[in-house]
């Protein structure tokens, strides 16, 4: 089902149906008020729910959804023997000769970007977002890779970025070309790629040197 949410101005999709978003918020402990007052009302009658109400319930129990499956996936990454131990120390040769290198790269459905915190506070780690701005409110976090690799899942990861996230740490040079070929930009400093060596590369080659 796809529903609308007109204070936030996004659309979003669910295949729950309201009886299954509601016993979902029921058993989130971190459910707020206004959920608990809509689901009240829900169960006093349901038929008296607006349907920006009952948009707001499958929203608010789509983000519950994903919390427990980033859990599950924490669960899984802190199990798993793999790691980005590769990808991590790439960006940190990276780092030597760029200030702040960020790579850009596409797998399927999935966009990344990956660079490292701003500031000290994260102690170097890498994040992993979609490509969208800082600034931009739908922007997606999808984890943060440290110093010796491990991964730990984000508000929106799912199993489809850390598929992604192996790929590229198996062939990172190969995940760079992929993005340059596919959106015509370096993945490195996002310019458009103009020369035709470069077009045919997929990658720039100044910004190639300099990473590896
Ligand atoms: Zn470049």
């Amino acid at each position: 089902m796809k529903l609308f949410l007109r204070s936030k101005g996004i659309s979003f999709e669910t295949s729950l149906d309201l009886d299954e978003a509601v016993s979902l918020l029921k058993k989130d402990a971190r459910v707020s008020d206004f959920a608990l007052k809509l689901i009240a009302e829900y169960e006093r009658d349901f038929t008296r729910l607006s349907e920006q109400q009952v948009a707001w319930i499958f929203y608010m129990a789509a983000q519950t959804q994903q919390r427990k499956e980033v859990v599950k996936l924490g669960k899984v990454a802190a199990k798993s023997k793999d790691d980005f131990k590769r990808l991590y120390d790439s960006m940190a040769t990276a780092q030597q000769k760029i200030a702040r290198p960020i790579m850009r790269t596409k797998c399927g459905d999935v966009t990344l970007r990956i660079c490292f915190a701003a500031g000290a506070k994260w102690n170097n780690a890498i994040f992993v977002n979609d490509n969208s701005g800082y600034d931009a409110s739908d922007r997606k976090s999808f984890g943060r890779i440290d110093a010796d690799g491990t991964f730990t899942p984000m508000r929106d990861c799912t199993r489809d970025v850390i598929a992604a996230l192996v790929e590229v740490d198996g062939n990172i040079r190969g995940a760079m070309v992929r993005y340059g070929k596919l959106t015509g930009s370096c993945s490195i400093c996002a310019r458009k790629l103009t020369d035709a060596d470069s077009v045919a590369r997929g990658i720039g080659p100044v910004c190639e040197n300099r990473w590896f």
